[in-house]
């Protein structure tokens, strides 16, 4: 057992974050990147990937992807790798000792050390990370769609990004998270990674867990990052985690909610393991793992993410393992499957229902789902959603709404 805020993997929190003026940026080989690259960027830049300081390189990767450590012997589950193809490579004249300037929304945004250009098997990364290689499997898939070359160095954020509202009242990178717990007075805080809106049995489970791990607190730590049509838009999840407490579900002085930029892998138990440490560094001691943590379709055994932590050393965040859960009319509450007796009868909660619920605009009954939490979802589908609480086609094509890079002139 931890009893008390951990330091953070590796021993310290990574800040890599260097406000720099354009004259000393002018003249780097510029890269353009994408939202995940640019989320990554701030997760090593920000210290909630620590001890990383940029992307990986070969070493790194290949320990990482047999041993599931890095070189340096750290417990690390998912590489983090920057690709590039060979062409780009030529063509932009990169050598390794040099130095990129990655801009995001046209704009300087971080910088890259070319420590090493190298290669990695693909085929293997995808087989240990995410234990399959079929290509429907979303990680699989954006693994073999990397690019063939690979450049490992630090990384720098050298402009740093607005975030906006209403993401920006989230925004609480290890640092920030750490001052929040202390002010509070938190030692012990359990973390729920979520990509929902909360339903009542998301609450109860997360007082069960509070309860089991006899906590100070639960922090709510939504992942933001790219979404597929059907998900609930990130407005909806983290307003709605954060109504549960503003509306009295939870006192204000047990329960928090910030987010993490992050692009689902759904690695399952190497999920879980990455998830486990990011909210080590975000200064919590517990985590909530369910069934199926970070899993995709049948790919995982429903407590694979569970198991894994049998198998490695003490990460410093003690793993609470919840089961299997539903409403039991019999009793007539919530419970879990190895409680009452009454498996027949039991009733899961099952998110396409609510769903649907949710789609036609009837507000359910607050024993599955809290009032507060329908009206808010509705008004964010307004707000934020072009009508949908749901991840449409029109929520797809705007802009990053989590950050604007500033304007930067070179
Ligand atoms: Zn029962």
């Amino acid at each position: 057992m931890v009893d008390n805020a951990l330091s953070p993997h590796g021993g310290k929190i990574v800040e890599r974050v260097v406000p720099t003026p354009a004259e000393k940026l002018r003249g780097l080989t510029q890269v353009p990147i994408r939202g995940p690259q640019a989320r990554e960027c701030l997760g090593i830049a920000y210290g909630f990937f620590s001890p990383l300081e940029g992307f990986l390189t070969a070493a790194d990767v290949d320990s990482v992807v047999k041993n599931m450590t890095l070189a340096s012997g750290y417990v690390w589950s998912i590489p983090l790798v920057f690709d590039l193809s060979e062409g780009q490579i030529k063509e932009m004249g990169i050598k390794e000792g040099g130095k990129l300037l990655l801009t995001y929304q046209d704009q300087p945004f971080a910088t890259l050390d070319v420590e090493e250009i190298f290669s990695y098997d693909k085929e293997l990364m995808a087989k240990n990370v995410y234990g399959t290689t079929d290509p429907k499997h979303p990680g699989v898939k954006r693994t073999q769609a990397y690019q063939d070359k690979f450049v490992g160095g630090k990384v720098t954020i050298v402009n740093p990004p607005v975030i906006n509202p209403p993401f920006d009242g989230f925004w609480f990178p290890p640092k920030a998270q750490r001052e929040l717990f202390a002010q509070r007075g938190w030692k012990k805080v359990v973390a729920h990674q979520t990509r929902n809106v909360p339903h009542a049995g998301h609450e109860w489970l997360m007082k069960g867990a509070w309860f089991a791990a006899n906590a100070d607190a639960i922090l709510v730590n939504p992942v933001i990052g790219e979404k597929r049509p059907g998900d609930y838009i990130d407005e909806a999840i983290l307003l709605s985690h954060d109504i549960l407490r503003k509306a009295g579900y939870f006192r204000e002085d047990i329960h928090t909610t910030s987010l993490l930029l992050w692009d689902m892998r759904y690695a399952g138990p190497r999920e879980a393991v990455f998830h486990a440490i990011v909210r080590k560094n975000l200064g919590c001691t517990h985590h909530m793992f369910g069934r199926d943590h970070a899993g995709v379709g049948t790919y995982y055994d429903t407590y694979a993410a569970h198991r894994i932590f049998n198998e490695l050393p003490d990460l410093g965040i003690y793993p609470v393992k919840t089961l299997e859960w539903w409403y039991c009319p019999v009793c007539a509450g919530i419970a879990y499957e190895e409680q009452c007796a009454h498996k027949q009868e039991a009733q899961r909660f099952s998110g396409s229902l609510i769903r649907s619920i949710i789609e036609d605009g009837v507000k359910p009954p607050r024993l599955i789902f809290r009032p507060e939490v329908f009206d808010l979802v509705m008004e964010s589908a307004e707000k934020y959603g072009h009508g949908s609480p749901f991840v449409n086609e029109a929520y797809l094509k705007r802009p990053d709404p989590v950050m604007t890079i500033p304007a930067m002139q070179l």
